[in-house]
């Protein structure tokens, strides 16, 4: 490995790290302010990925320059309308957009929405304009950092190794590693986080502690927003949320006079009006006036592209489905990237039968679940292999790629791919490649101060709990620290508090109104009485899940649904 050169990992997390080789061996840098020298588990995981070295066409070795021609000969013979570009986060960096430039040009059906963030910033979006989180620098200098569905020292190792000494606030229906760490740890029964929110809001009010002069000048509805939050009597928002009213009032204690950060996951928005929950929690954080301060603020997963011009522009005209709906059945040809759809899209069955009744073309790094299904895998460069720049959703800085290994003759990069499919169908070529790292490397993206916030007016959320039953459970999904969504070491398991009859290794038929599957349980008390929870990247969960979209933002709602559990 060439010495000094830098890497940024590539890998889909809120951290977006910079590594560097030193002596042979790749380090975090140093100097990235949020990598602060250190990698974590999952980078030294992806070091040892046994990454694909081969094309392969009908399960047998192909040359690269036969897998391309493969391709190539196949979009010709194909209706452009009847074929799908379906992208996925992996090998991050702004190159993984290159080819969608060329499915564009060449007619394509694409994806809009959301396997992940969607509905939460929809709810943002309404709200503020646009999903961008406070500076870091925000984050170090809040009191109290109030972490509200998100594992925040898993989910962002760094983020938290910056900020661990400072007093944390967790509301999660898990009893997380943050949440241990919490001084106040709310359990709250899952989709009723909107109802916290407006709780919270009525006892800022009660104490006046919200913001008068910026809801004044910066925002509009303030008043409706109150008012919704004094529908209901206090004690019935225990009841729903299970959350006492006394912790509400421990935390009031906690932050009075503090600067407070709110860390927003994405648990809270995985359901069909995941917008509106999302909108009513920043509505919250309104009220108290910490968009306004120069300490604190609200964090979710930021628009990692916001204040950039896009390099790679695709036709606005193209057909575009529902991520979340998609039936790869409906096409003839679906080009899947950086994708694992057989694990991470929901309803796991619907996926698998849309996956035989077509011709695959797998354009991935690693051998993935997906690529069984495939007629065409074409091996993708590793990040190692490629110059790219890696923008982060977490926070402000980015990381950059130089070629660290050579490539190998037999893979091929994004932007490589693209050039080569834009010749063959002779479309506007890409602009040149340095330039546009060069572009993203320099460009420092202007971030407008907060102009106007319109309170949510109106809240229709059909809870889970109106439907819920004594043999219910709600279903629960979260990072592992050991994997990274489909990637790395999976955790099959369901995981169920003790106080039902289940033991460890018990085998279980797990069903929904969408599917069923049989797991082994886990038993652990870290979960919530009436929660069944899995690992994110668990090959079986999916099979509970609904495809059908959420409410307005065309993207997935993993946790809407409730389920029963019998031994098997
Ligand atoms: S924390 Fe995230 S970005 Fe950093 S090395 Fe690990 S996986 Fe990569």
């Amino acid at each position: 490995m060439n010495s000094n050169k830098k890497v940024a990992c590539p890998l889909d997390c809120y951290d977006a790290c910079q590594g560097e080789v030193v002596d042979g061996n790749i380090k975090g840098s140093k100097n990235h302010f949020t990598t602060n020298g250190k990698l974590c588990i999952n980078f030294a995981q992806l070091l040892k990925e046994d990454n694909l070295k081969n094309a392969k066409f009908n399960g047998e070795d192909i040359s690269l320059t036969e897998s391309l021609n493969i391709l190539s000969e196949k979009l010709k013979q194909t209706d452009s309308s009847k074929t799908l570009y379906y992208q996925g986060s992996g090998n991050l960096g702004v190159m993984q957009n290159a080819p969608k430039n060329f499915f564009s040009q060449y007619g394509s059906v694409l994806t809009k929405g959301s396997l992940c963030d969607g509905g939460g910033g929809v709810g943002i979006e309404q709200g503020r304009e646009a999903v961008i989180n406070p500076p870091i620098q925000n984050l170090l200098d809040a009191d109290i950092i109030l972490v509200w569905g998100r594992n925040f020292s898993v989910t962002s190792s760094h983020l938290y190794n910056l900020v661990k000494d400072k007093t944390f606030v967790t509301i999660d229906p898990i009893k997380t590693d943050i949440a241990k760490k919490s001084e106040i740890h709310m359990q709250i029964n899952p989709k009723t986080d909107y109802e916290l929110a407006l709780l919270l809001t009525r006892f800022a009010h009660m104490q006046d502690l919200e913001d008068e002069e910026f809801l004044e000048k910066y925002t509009e509805g303030s008043d409706w927003f109150f008012d919704i939050s004094k529908n209901r009597p206090v004690v019935s928002y225990e009841a729903t949320t299970g959350v006492p009213l006394s912790l509400v009032n421990d935390f009031f204690d906690l932050i009075e006079n503090k600067s407070v950060a709110i860390m927003v996951g994405l648990g809270v928005q995985k359901y069909f009006e995941g917008a509106q929950i999302m909108r009513t929690i920043d509505s919250f954080a309104t009220f108290m006036g910490y968009h306004n301060k120069n300490a604190g603020g609200l964090w979710y997963l930021s628009d990692s592209a916001y204040g950039y011009e896009k390099q790679f522009k695709s036709n606005s005209k193209n057909k575009k489905v529902s991520v979340a709906q998609v039936d790869f059945a409906d096409y003839d040809l679906v080009f899947i990237q950086g994708a694992n759809p057989l694990v991470s899209a929901p309803n796991t069955k619907t996926v698998i039968d849309g996956l035989k009744n077509t011709f695959v073309v797998c354009f991935q790094t690693t051998n993935n679940d997906t690529c069984e299904y495939a007629d065409l895998i074409i091996p993708a460069s590793t990040f190692l292999e490629k110059k790219d720049i890696r923008l982060a959703y977490g926070h402000e800085f980015k990381a950059k790629s130089e070629i660290i290994n050579e490539s190998s003759l037999e893979t091929i990069n994004e932007y490589e791919l693209a050039s080569y499919l834009i010749k063959e169908f002779d479309l506007e070529p890409l602009k040149d490649e340095n330039e546009v790292l060069d572009y993203y490397e320099k460009t420092i993206p202007l971030r407008e101060n907060f102009e106007n916030f319109v309170f949510i007016e109106d809240i229709e959320v059909e809870p889970l709990y109106k439907n819920f039953t004594s043999d219910s459970f709600y279903l629960i999904t979260a990072k592992s620290k050991k994997s990274l969504n489909s990637q790395f070491t999976i955790d099959n398991y369901v995981h169920l508090n003790s106080s039902h009859n289940f033991n460890n290794e018990d085998k279980v038929l797990i069903s929904s109104k969408y599917g069923s599957a049989n797991f082994i349980v886990k038993v652990n008390d870290d979960i919530k009485e009436n929660c069944a929870f899995f690992f994110s990247g668990n090959k079986y969960v999916n099979y509970l899940t609904t495809n059908n979209e959420d409410e307005e933002s065309f993207s997935a709602m993993y946790q809407e649904v409730l389920l029963k559990i019998e031994l098997s």
